[in-house]
């Protein structure tokens, strides 16, 4: 068995054999008394979220099919009534569940629009600013103008992806006439790299993975004085731009008239790559909602780089090849062996916990839910589904439950399911997900399978 300095030799070991598993994290911490910390306060969140309103004329201008909500890339709310019967043992203490369908988000089809697109328009604008071509009064769409899209395109905007990274920064930068590149890991689907290239986007492939195409693409932008690189691994951009969805899933909740208060205990449960998007996320919502807000990432058995991480009892960036995992799933959105630096250290007191799953559950769940509630989503966005089966029904839950002293509000939790991503998936490539889970699933029903995800 490997030992790592600082980590529990049961934990290892579970991880070591890819076994789904709850973790829960000791230094959860009251919302109480939170300082600004790594140079990120609440407030700039709240500035983000301005500042995108702001823009979303620009979106607008740019891409009609987003015309009907103004220019502002949101998801809806939507609540799933089908799904907890088929999931769960028992749904008479399991609430109520929404999923946030980040799946649906226009343009980009995954969550990545949030962070890859506030990212691209603050570069923007930035630029156009120091140019003298925009200033504070300006409308938003003199940044689609002939001016600014000149002064563009002698610019370059690259990013490291695994694939939905790359198509949210390469589409908005190829539309306000940048010149792309995208830096793509082995994990990336051609119909990803295809879909950039039709739109202008320089696409280079690389053998490695996300933390190797990363690092190829800071490398390729180091000394180019006309080339910015968005830095997945290290972002505050993206994280403020992914953090704006709780002040949204606030107002959303208000139109259901769901309140979220000691009574009403809110669980969030989010698919997790490098951490952004999840991090980004629960550091809003915990702002939003205190302590009466539970955030639980997912993490495939292969990569359980954010959980690894937390788990230490000294932060330090770790990789799970540490662990002698080898960070190959299905599931290319959470295909990263190692946890983003900026987010990381901002989650270790404020997510609940991480869980993992196995590639031939997010299958059988990307199959339940279409099954269900008629709803499409790729393997990466299935990663969260079994968060309440984990809370509701494992002894390890049970122990959350017990420990936050919510044993009598539980059976009226909402629960929110986010799937961040599939709406662009080709209809033959959906086919054979489905299909993969269809399989697995009645192995299952018929006993013939022994894939023991617990609980
Ligand atoms: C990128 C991604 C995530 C996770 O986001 P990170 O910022 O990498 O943690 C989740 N789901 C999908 C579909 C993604 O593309």
């Amino acid at each position: 068995m490997t030992r790592l300095h600082g980590l529990d030799p049961t934990l290892t070991q579970a991880l070591e054999s890819r076994q789904p598993l709850l973790w829960l994290n000791p230094r959860w911490k009251s919302k109480a008394d939170w300082p600004c910390e790594r140079g990120i306060c609440f407030e700039d969140v709240e500035n983000a979220g301005a500042r995108l309103m702001r823009l979303a004329p620009l979106l607008s201008a740019l891409f009609p099919e987003i015309k009907d909500s103004e220019g502002l890339i949101e998801s809806p709310l939507c609540p799933l009534d089908a799904l907890p019967t088929r999931l769960m043992r028992s749904t008479d203490s399991a609430g109520r569940w929404f999923m946030k369908a980040d799946h649906a988000l226009p343009i980009a089809g995954s969550v990545k629009a949030r962070g890859g697109f506030y990212e691209v328009l603050m570069h923007a604008e930035r630029l156009a600013r120091e140019a003298r071509l925009f200033g504070a009064g300006d409308d938003a769409y003199k940044l689609a103008g002939d001016e600014a899209r000149a002064l563009f395109a002698r610019h370059e905007i690259a990013v490291g992806s695994t694939g939905n990274l790359g198509l949210s920064i390469g589409i908005l930068a190829a539309a306000l006439g940048f010149k792309a590149t995208v830096h793509m890991s082995r994990e990336a689907k051609a119909w990803k790299k295809e879909r950039l290239r039709r739109r202008g986007v320089m696409v280079v492939e690389h053998q490695g993975d996300f933390g190797a195409a990363v690092a190829a693409g800071r490398h390729a932008a180091v000394g180019k004085l006309h080339t910015y690189f968005v830095d997945d691994e290290h972002s505050r951009e993206l994280f403020l731009g992914y953090s704006v969805a709780a002040l949204r899933l606030k107002s959303q909740f208000d139109a259901y008239r769901v309140t979220v208060d000691a009574a009403h205990p809110l669980f969030v449960y989010l698919p997790c790559g490098v951490g952004g998007a999840p991090g980004g996320i629960t550091y809003g919502l915990r702002h939003v909602f205190g302590d009466h807000v539970h955030c639980f990432f997912a993490e495939p058995v292969a990569c359980p780089g954010m959980l690894l991480r937390l788990a230490l009892e000294n932060d330090r960036p770790v990789n799970v090849r540490e662990l002698g995992l080898d960070n190959r799933t299905e599931a290319d959105g959470l295909a990263v062996a190692q946890a983003s630096d900026f987010a990381a250290p901002l989650m270790r007191t404020r997510v609940s916990g991480v869980f993992t799953v196995s590639d031939e559950t997010l299958f059988e769940d990307l199959y339940l839910l279409e099954q269900t509630e008629k709803i499409r989503i790729e393997p990466s966005a299935a990663a969260g589904l079994r968060g309440p089966k984990w809370l509701l029904e494992s002894e390890i839950g049970a122990h959350y439950v017990a420990e936050h002293g919510l044993t009598n509000s539980v059976e009226r939790a909402h629960h929110v399911l986010w799937t961040t991503g599939g709406s662009l998936v080709p209809d033959n490539e959906y086919r054979q997900f489905h299909h993969r889970g269809q399989v697995i699933s009645s192995a299952r029903a018929t006993g013939d399978a022994v894939l023991s995800d617990a609980p």
